[in-house]
């Protein structure tokens, strides 16, 4: 009897805090938002299995948590990752303007081919950065993907993540 192999994808959430990584990894694993729930501490990561194009892919999602002191070891959990959803609040300019930060801590910190997707979340509040700011920013720095999403709607979220693994898959 000849058993599946399904192959295993890591991917990583990064942003500051309160851009809402941990509401957007929950909205697409278990389809549910909490108002408010306690900060992340250090890193966890849920499993789901999706079904992309008729392939079947585990999927590691690892949310990592803003806080200084676990950065360093945060480091070692980019090992493996095939991509990494950057994520600030459309409705906050300061998260946007750490994206830089991120960036430098990626080029550090990940190997060269990690996928970079961008997303700009709470898109269900006032934005205070522009789509089209966003696609500049996107383009200056090696982005393969944008999305805009509301982890409290769900808008986007999951087709953030589908096609993040068509793309995985492609590279392949
Ligand atoms: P994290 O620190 O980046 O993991 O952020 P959280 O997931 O803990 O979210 C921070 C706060 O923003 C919480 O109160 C969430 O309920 C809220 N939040 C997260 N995503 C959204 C969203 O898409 N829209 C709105 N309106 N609020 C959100």
């Amino acid at each position: 009897m000849s058993k599946e192999t399904v192959p295993m994808f890591k991917f990583i959430v990064l942003g500051d805090q309160s851009v809402g990584k941990s509401s957007f990894v929950k909205q697409y694993s278990e389809s549910i938002f909490i108002e408010a729930h306690k900060p992340t501490i250090g890193v966890e990561f849920v499993k789901k299995m999706v079904v992309v194009d008729k392939r079947k892919v585990e999927l590691q999602i690892w949310d990592t948590a803003g806080q200084e002191q676990f950065r360093s070891m945060i480091k070692s959990f980019y090992r493996g990752a095939a991509a990494v959803f950057v994520l600030y609040s459309v409705n906050s300019r300061d998260s946007f303007e750490k994206l830089d930060q991120w960036l430098q801590e990626l080029q550090e910190s990940a190997h060269e081919e990690i996928v970079k997707i961008l997303v700009g979340n709470k898109s269900d509040l006032d934005r205070d950065i522009s789509k089209e700011e966003a696609e500049k920013f996107m383009n200056e720095n090696n982005f393969s993907l944008f999305f805009e999403t509301s982890a409290k709607t769900g808008e986007n979220v999951e087709k953030a993540f589908e096609d993040t693994v068509k793309l995985v898959i492609m590279r392949m």
